[in-house]
């Protein structure tokens, strides 16, 4: 099994998504609409934000951006959320992060209509997923579990390890993992011995934020590993919290980074906008595991895809 990881490739996985998406919205009589608030110059957030827009407008969508000046008051911010929650045009609302000091981001997230919460981070919309109820799913845990779906990994009783516990990532992943018949098994900054239960893995997702963290050998033979994390080495390339060339020799698939889950991310925002769209107007249910249905696959078996890959 050593050095022979297969590349789990989310730049074509995405792109195909996406392509299926702008399909489904070239036979709507409606475009569904994505409003994404940005607030300030944070350099990554205007990177994240156009090209959230640009993947947007490609697939059809009616898309804007608002943007805020940095000093914007808290009840403003407040009440432009509540002017997209009102407008009947507007199917997706997303506040990017991080928003600056002198404004509570639960707050904000908690303003936004749920049925608009095309990021998932409503305490509704967390609710429902940690409840195994449908709902909006948080687009990057979602982008995994179609990375997965794609690769035909079979999650019933397979043991997950996802190291992170974040609202955003760890946990809406350990929920979706095991929504799908995972064991799940969750890791933070207080675990112990985190190599000895990565090495249990047969499914790894690492949401960490530590540039290569996970080694070689915590990986067991054959393991399936994902890694959510971008962080930026000293010579300024992006890294993510597995040392990729390490734990290839031992991963049967892996993600890169760039290029694996990320662009996921931007797909699933866009999956998520369609289905608020169309559960806003009555045409189609969310599912329990954020529209990606078909993760019950034996190995290398292909894949009816989901509603959310039509
Ligand atoms: P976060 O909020 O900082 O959470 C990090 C998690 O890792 C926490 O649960 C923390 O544990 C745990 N942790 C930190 N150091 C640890 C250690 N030494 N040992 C074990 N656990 C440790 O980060 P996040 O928002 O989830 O993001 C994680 C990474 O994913 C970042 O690199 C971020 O840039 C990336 N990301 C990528 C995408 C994408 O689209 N690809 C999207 C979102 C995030 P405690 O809870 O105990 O503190």
């Amino acid at each position: 099994m050593s050095g022979t990881a297969r590349i789990l490739d989310g730049k074509a996985i995405g792109a195909r998504l996406r392509a299926g998406l702008a399909q489904r919205i070239a036979g709507l009589s409606f475009r569904p609409g994505l409003r994404v608030v940005r607030v300030g110059e944070d350099p990554a957030s205007i990177v994240y934000v156009r090209s959230k827009d640009r993947a947007a407008k490609e697939a059809g969508y009616d898309s804007e951006t608002i943007l805020l000046p940095d000093d914007v008051s808290e009840p403003d911010l407040l009440a432009t959320v509540r002017r997209l929650n009102d407008d009947p045009a507007v199917d997706g609302i997303l506040v990017q992060l991080p928003l600056p000091k002198h404004i509570d981001p639960q707050k904000v997230l908690e303003a936004v209509d749920p049925a608009k919460d095309v990021d998932g981070f409503h305490p509704v919309n967390a609710g429902r997923l940690a409840a195994g109820l449908p709902g909006l799913v948080p687009c990057t845990p979602k982008g995994v579990m179609h990375l997965l779906a794609e690769a035909g990994i079979a999650l019933p009783g397979a043991r997950a390890v996802v190291l992170g516990r974040s609202a955003i990532v760890g946990r809406p992943m350990a929920a979706l993992l095991l929504a799908a018949d995972a064991t799940v098994t969750m890791l933070h900054s207080r675990s112990r011995d985190l190599a000895a239960e990565c090495r249990r893995a047969d499914v790894l997702v690492a949401a960490v934020g530590r540039a290569d963290m996970v080694k070689g050998d915590w990986i067991a033979p054959g393991a399936v590993v994902v890694d959510v994390g971008i962080n930026r080495r000293p010579d300024g390339k992006l890294t993510g919290d597995v040392d990729f060339a390490a734990a290839s020799a031992h991963a049967g698939w892996i993600t890169p980074v760039p290029g694996g889950v990320g662009p996921m991310t931007i797909a699933c925002l866009l999956e998520n906008t369609l289905e608020a769209a169309l559960a806003r107007r009555g045409r189609e249910s969310l599912q329990p595991n954020g529209g990606v249905a078909e993760v019950h696959a034996t190995p290398d078996q292909s894949y009816g895809h989901g509603p959310g890959l039509a």
